[in-house]
């Protein structure tokens, strides 16, 4: 079996010269050395392909040889997806972005982060929805959901997807539209990379030349009346408004409450709206400003530090209630690192009214979304791992009762697939079936994780 890989392999090398790596080389470290620090599987062999033709030769090789696949794009999965034991398809150097002409949507590389875009949008007064960090990956983000600063005008991320280039299992290469291949162009939109390698998305722009944007800090002493005051405040919001609430560390470790709020209509009117949550406690800090949309997504960069130990966990609520900022409040005081967070994203507006079958995504109803976080450096001390995650484990308990059905997909572990399944609600059933049509052999398991058709029919 060794034999027959190596085989495989070399023939590989030879086909793409300079683009296949082994452990030892200077661009395996590159591709491997992803957001979250890897625990356990590194891949035998790293495939930094160019063109759909390299994914193709890539994808072929991987089944000849029996070895698993994945595929890394920004390289901001939380649990390590990017990283399997056999090969990894690394899009990496598939950057490019390029805006058509009529200014109304991008194509996208597959490997392409927000911060890609943004360097080709923002200096057009343009913007494509993102995440609310710049250096996750657009693929990833945009298969998966795409919670992010503009959903309240714009939807998710995956609303605003128009096309995709998608080269599959066996090795055809397609294009995911409306009117071809609607089926696919509907699973890959919430069903993550099950489906293929997606070598180019095409995404909808729209002008936004300026959003006001910026952090306010609040003390923790005041988490629970600035929380309940900002929920009050949420419902008059226009959905041109969008506020993502965090319970972090403070520079000297010690627990603030952020608000991140982003204004995304006419220009002049944000700070208008944006005045009550000025007023919400003692303000600490206020950084709002009007700001390109790019700058907008830098206020999360100092923080995101790579190659941190991470746990995460999520949840969605229908929305902040007492019991929801309670939780936040009591467990916060209980972090047990600096590294402890918990951050929410809204879902409202424009992605509420998107109807629930038409995209895979399965929770189309106004909700918070819930990331529990715990990172941490130092892995000298041996305890720290068994308290992070005991500490993220308590937490998401702490919304039981509470929470919806499911969780993010795009932020569940190799092991929830039941959560997953439970996301996707009543798409569940066609998402798998999709599944089945296009991936049988299950070539691209490293993906957000869907039961088996069996499986599914077992558990009704
Ligand atoms: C710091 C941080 C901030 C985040 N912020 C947000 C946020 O604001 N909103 C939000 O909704 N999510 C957010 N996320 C979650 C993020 O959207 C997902 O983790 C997403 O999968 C990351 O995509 P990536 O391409 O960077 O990751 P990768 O690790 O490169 O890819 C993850 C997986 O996605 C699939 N995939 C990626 N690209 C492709 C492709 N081209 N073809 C096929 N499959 C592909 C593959 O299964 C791959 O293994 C954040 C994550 C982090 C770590």
């Amino acid at each position: 079996m060794t034999e027959q890989i190596e085989n495989t392999l070399r023939v590989l090398s030879g086909q793409l010269p300079g683009r296949v790596s082994r452990p030892g080389d200077e661009q395996y470290a590159a591709a491997t050395a992803i957001w979250a620090k890897p625990v356990g599987r590194m891949p035998r062999t790293v495939v930094h392909c160019r063109s759909l033709q390299d994914i193709q030769l890539a994808i072929a090789a991987a089944r000849s040889a029996g070895l698993s696949l994945s595929v890394r794009s920004g390289g901001h999965d939380w649990a390590g997806r990017a990283l399997c034991d056999g090969l990894m398809i690394d899009l990496g150097e598939m950057r490019h972005v390029v805006v058509s002409p009529d200014r109304r949507s991008a194509r996208i590389s597959g490997g392409a982060r927000a911060f890609d875009v943004l360097a080709a949008t923002d200096p057009l007064g343009l913007a494509a929805v993102t995440g609310s960090c710049s250096a996750v990956g657009m693929a990833g983000l945009t298969l998966g959901g795409g919670y992010g600063p503009l959903i309240g005008r714009f939807g998710l991320a995956l609303d605003n997807l128009m096309a995709a280039d998608v080269v599959l299992a066996d090795g055809r290469i397609v294009t995911a539209e409306p009117g071809h291949n609607e089926d696919l162009f509907w699973a890959l939109r919430g069903g993550g990379g099950n489906f293929g390698v997606v070598a180019a998305i095409r995404v909808r722009l729209h002008e936004l030349p300026n959003v006001v944007s910026g952090m306010l800090i609040y003390p923790f002493a005041e988490a629970r009346s600035v929380l309940r005051r900002s929920a009050e405040a949420a419902p008059s919001m226009p959905e041109e408004l969008t506020v993502q609430i965090g319970a972090v560390a403070g520079p000297d470790g010690v627990p603030v409450i952020l608000l991140v709020p982003t204004w995304c209509g006419s220009q002049g009117e944000g700070d208008a709206h944006i005045a009550p949550l000025l007023k919400l406690g003692t303000l600490l800090d206020n950084t709002v400003d009007a700001v390109r949309y790019g700058t907008s997504l830098s206020v999360f960069d100092p923080h995101i530090v790579n190659g941190q130990r991470t746990f995460m966990e999520t949840c969605s609520l229908p929305a902040l209630d007492d019991a929801a900022i309670d939780a936040v409040a009591e467990t916060m005081a209980k972090a047990v690192s600096p590294g402890c967070a918990i951050f929410t994203h809204e879902f409202r507006g424009a992605a509420s009214r998107v109807g629930v079958d038409a995209t895979a995504f399965g929770v189309c109803r106004d909700h918070v979304l819930i990331e529990i976080l715990a990172s941490f450096a130092d892995r000298s001390d041996p305890s720290a791992e068994r308290r992070h995650q005991q500490w993220v484990r308590d937490t998401l308990g702490m919304f039981d009762g509470i929470a919806l059905p499911g969780g993010y997909p795009n932020l569940l572990g190799p092991g929830d697939t039941a959560r997953a399944a439970a996301s996707y609600g009543p798409n569940l059933e066609r998402l798998i079936g999709i599944k089945q049509h296009y991936d049988p052999d299950n070539v691209f398991r490293s993906a957000i994780p869907l039961p088996s058709v069996r499986h599914a029919i077992a558990a009704e």
